[in-house]
C-alpha cells in the first residue's frame, strides 16, 4: 500500500526537466589547469545502482547529460547507464577529454545509440590545448576523432552527434578561429563556447577574459561565428563580458537538476559536494577580490529519497522561485551563499 501511494505521489509531483545531469564519476585521467580535480577528495564513480533509482523518474526529461567533475569514460559502468537511458527512450550525451575513445569504445559508443558526445578544447594546437588540457594530448583526440567517424561511417550510424566544447581563456582566444576549420574536418557538428567563471586560484585571474579586451574578444567571437556558418557549423557562446550589477542566474536551475556520484540532488555543478577536500572542508573559488569556500547546496540524495520528493521539498521550491528568470531579480541576501559569491549572476 504504502509502496503504491509513493508512486502515485511521484507521479502527481512529476517536474518537466529539460535534462537531468549525473555525476557519472568524479575521477579524472587529466590535470587541466583551471580545474579543481586534484584538490578533490573522495574522488568516486557512481554506482550503477545508485544510477538505477533514478530510472523511474527519467520520465521527467528527454535529455540525461552524464557530466560532472570527472572522465565519464572512466566509470567501467558508463555502458550499462547509457542503455538503461536508451532502454527508457532518452536522450543521452557526455562530455569527455577524448583520451579514451579507443576503437572498442568508440564501436561500443555508437552502437549504443549514444545522442551527443563533446569533446573538451583548450586550444586549437598541440602546444596551447596540451599546456592547459595537462595530461591530454590533441594529437591523439584528433586520432581518436578521426576513427570514430570512419567506424560510423563504415556503420552507417547517424548518432553520436559531435561537438567540441571549447573553454576561452586569454591565452587560447587567439586559436578559437582554428577550431571551426577543424571541428569541419572532423565532420563536428557544433562548436560551444564557455568562459572561465570558476576561478580556482589567483594565478588563473589573468585567464579569465570578463571585461578584458572586449574588443578584441568580439572581433575574435564575431570571426569565428562567420567562419562556422562559412562551414555550416554551429557556434554557440555567451560574451564573456560581465554585467553591470548581478541578476538572474544564467544556468538552467529552474528546469534541471544535477545528481553528484555520491546521489545529492544540486542545481548546478558550481553547488556540488564534489568540491571538497579529502578532509570535508571545503575547495575555495576567486570572486572578484576574496577568496570564497565553495558551498554545497543538496536538497536530499536519491539514495534516501525519489527525485520527485526532493524536487518538491520547499526548500527546493523556495530556491526555484528566487531564480526564475521571468520574476524580478533576487535580493543578495536572500540567496543562498554560494550563489552570492558565484560569476553565474553576473556572465
Ligand atoms: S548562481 Fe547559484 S545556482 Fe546559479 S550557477 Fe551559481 S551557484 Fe549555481
Amino acid at each position: 500500500m504504502l509502496g503504491w501511494m509513493n508512486t502515485f505521489l511521484d507521479r502527481i509531483g512529476s517536474p518537466e526537466l529539460d535534462w537531468i545531469q549525473v555525476e557519472v564519476t568524479s575521477r579524472c585521467n587529466a590535470a587541466c589547469v583551471y580545474c579543481p580535480q586534484p584538490l578533490i577528495g573522495h574522488k568516486r564513480h557512481m554506482p550503477l545502482g545508485l544510477f538505477k533509482t533514478l530510472l523511474p523518474f527519467l520520465r521527467y526529461t528527454d535529455l540525461v547529460y552524464l557530466q560532472g567533475w570527472g572522465e565519464p569514460l572512466l566509470n567501467p559502468d558508463l555502458f550499462s547507464m547509457i542503455r538503461a537511458c536508451k532502454a527508457k527512450g532518452k536522450r543521452v550525451g557526455f562530455t569527455t577529454n577524448g583520451m579514451l575513445l579507443d576503437e572498442e569504445t568508440s564501436s561500443k559508443v555508437i552502437d549504443l545509440g549514444t545522442d551527443i558526445i563533446s569533446i573538451s578544447l583548450a586550444g586549437a594546437t598541440p602546444a596551447t590545448h596540451d599546456r592547459i588540457r595537462k595530461g591530454t594530448d590533441l594529437v591523439k583526440i584528433i586520432q581518436n576523432l578521426d576513427r570514430m567517424q570512419q567506424i560510423r561511417a563504415k556503420k552507417k550510424a547517424r548518432h553520436p552527434e559531435i561537438h567540441f566544447s571549447y573553454l576561452m581563456l586569454a591565452s587560447n582566444l587567439h586559436e578559437l578561429q582554428d577550431v571551426a576549420g577543424l571541428a569541419k574536418h572532423l565532420g563536428v557538428g557544433q562548436v560551444v563556447c564557455s568562459h572561465l567563471t570558476w576561478i580556482q586560484n589567483r594565478g588563473l585571474w589573468p585567464e579569465a577574459l570578463f571585461n578584458r579586451e572586449a574588443d578584441r574578444v568580439t572581433g575574435i567571437l564575431e570571426a569565428t561565428a562567420a567562419e562556422a556558418q562559412k562551414e555550416h557549423l554551429v557556434f554557440a557562446f555567451n560574451s564573456p563580458a560581465l554585467r553591470n550589477e548581478a541578476g538572474h542566474c544564467s544556468e538552467n536551475v529552474c528546469r534541471s537538476s544535477v545528481v553528484s556520484a555520491a546521489g545529492d540532488v544540486v542545481p548546478c555543478v558550481f553547488a556540488l559536494p564534489t568540491l571538497s577536500r579529502d578532509d570535508g572542508q571545503p575547495l575555495s573559488h576567486i570572486f572578484h577580490d576574496s577568496l570564497e569556500p565553495c558551498r554545497p547546496l543538496s536538497f536530499g540524495n536519491i539514495a534516501q529519497e525519489s527525485l520527485t520528493r526532493i524536487w518538491e521539498k520547499e526548500a527546493y521550491h523556495r530556491f526555484r522561485d528566487l531564480h526564475d528568470p521571468t520574476a524580478a531579480a533576487p535580493d543578495m541576501n536572500s540567496l543562498p551563499p554560494g550563489c552570492r559569491s558565484c560569476y553565474k549572476r553576473e556572465a
